[in-house]
């Protein structure tokens, strides 16, 4: 075996890059016989071309970036806007839900709190309690799952 690919190699160096096959077979040759042949410039050339090499991919483990309910929608909130802005209200208490329950940015969480807020001073909206009309809403969060735990 070693004999062959040292006589392999020699004439590969022989020719010097002439023919396709010899370069191939040459590179074969350092490859198999890694102690023995310490030759050979042309197999330079064909290891950049090697399939074996990593190829340049997307990261498959990156996360999707997250987007609140309100951003995603542009929506931005009104005080005369109450269906929605009772959404973010308890049913029970009247209670408006922190972000870490509705899930929404820091900003629309805020605004959302200070419409609401508005809205009540205006008498549009019930402080310790739901609106009844709004009582049979879609959800737009789990209040009993939250982001994060919480005490009450
Ligand atoms: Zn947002």
């Amino acid at each position: 075996m070693f004999k062959l690919t040292k006589v392999i190699a020699q004439n590969a160096s022989a020719l010097s890059g002439i023919s396709k096959n010899a370069r191939l077979l040459s590179t074969a040759a350092v490859r198999y016989s890694s102690s023995t042949a310490t030759t050979n410039s042309p197999s330079a050339n064909a290891i950049d071309s090697n399939p074996d090499e990593p190829i340049q991919i997307s990261n498959p483990f990156e996360k999707e970036r997250k987007v609140c309910i309100l951003c995603k929608h542009n929506i931005t909130p009104d005080y005369k806007n109450v269906k929605l802005l009772s959404q973010f209200q308890s049913p029970y208490t009247g209670r408006i839900y922190g972000r870490h329950i509705t899930g929404l940015c820091k900003q629309k969480q805020e605004d959302v709190e200070k419409a609401i807020r508005r809205a009540q001073h205006c008498a549009l909206m019930p402080t310790y309690h739901k609106d009844l009309e709004f009582l049979k809403d879609p959800k737009l969060f789990d209040p009993e799952k939250p982001i994060r735990p919480h005490k009450y």
